[in-house]
């Protein structure tokens, strides 16, 4: 499957799951636009080091996903979108009524309100471009809950149903719209957590990491970051034209508990 030819925006992308995408997609040989808030010197590097590695012409676009004119500025300014990963988000964790309002405030923006944006001004692009895709990263948490997760899992299930309308919109042209939905990945966020669930639970790290992190994933193994991107690489791929609205879940075995 090669996907040269096609601009790539993967909002989120300078580290995890965001930039394990934005790989695939370039190895297979899409430009790529990279995303995230803090605009670094190191972040255009990653996008130049990444361009030279595949071949591919990548950039690094900062715009803070919680702000909808910078949601929408991010794809106009990379002026074309055939392919569009919303991946950036962000978790907090507390009782609903001991939620803080900003949290909440910030996670149905970035996590939810962000794919709004973002897919608003690249339809009409795709439309020009007589195709598009448009990959949403939502989470065992779009299709099933957890208790002190109650914006994350009222998003995740949000981006669901963006997901399907979206998809529903776009039924008769050439531009599908699904969403993935990860269990567990060992991304930098979660790896960080494991020294201190050692100490909390007195344990090794692969005893924290199969009773404690993977409890609720009967694989008992971490999904990885390749395998999302070539997951979405396969969204992105002819045999996968008539899949749309729909959710892929890369969960170990999560949902169907
Ligand atoms: P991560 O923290 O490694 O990556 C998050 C990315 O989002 C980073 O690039 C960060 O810079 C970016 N980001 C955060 N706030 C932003 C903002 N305001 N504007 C622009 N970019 C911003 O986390 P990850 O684990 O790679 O998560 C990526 C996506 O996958 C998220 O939507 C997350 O909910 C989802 N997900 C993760 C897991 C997991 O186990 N890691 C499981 C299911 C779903």
């Amino acid at each position: 499957m090669s996907l040269a030819g096609k601009t790539a925006i993967i909002t989120g992308s300078n580290s995890g799951i965001g930039l394990g995408i934005a790989r695939e997609l370039a190895r297979a040989g899409a430009d790529v636009v990279l995303n995230s808030f803090t605009d670094r010197d190191e972040d255009h590097q990653l996008a130049a080091d990444l361009g030279a590695e595949f071949g591919v012409s990548a950039r690094y676009i900062g715009a803070d996903m919680s702000n909808a004119a910078a949601c929408r500025g991010l794809v106009e300014t990379a002026g074309r979108c055939d392919i569009l990963v919303n991946n950036a988000g962000i978790q907090h964790v507390a009782a609903i009524d001991a939620f803080p309002l900003d949290k909440w405030d910030a996670i149905i923006a970035i996590n939810l309100s962000s794919a709004f944006h973002t897919t608003a001004v690249a339809l009409p692009m795709m439309r020009a471009a007589g195709w598009g895709r448009i990959v949403n990263i939502a989470s065992a948490h779009g299709l099933t809950a957890s208790p002190f997760k109650s914006a994350y899992v009222a998003a995740k299930h949000g981006v669901v149903g963006l997901t399907k309308t979206t998809a529903l919109e776009t039924a008769q042209e050439a531009i599908t719209c699904n969403a993935i939905c990860p269990g567990y990945v060992l991304t930098p966020l979660v790896e960080a957590q494991i020294p201190d669930q050692m100490k909390t639970h007195n344990m090794g790290r692969d005893e924290v990491i199969a009773k404690v992190m993977l409890e609720r994933q009967p694989s008992r193994a971490f999904a990885t970051t390749e395998q999302l991107g070539g997951t979405t690489v396969f969204l992105c791929s002819d045999a996968a034209a008539q899949i749309t609205g729909t959710t892929i879940s890369v969960d170990g075995g999560w949902t169907a508990l």
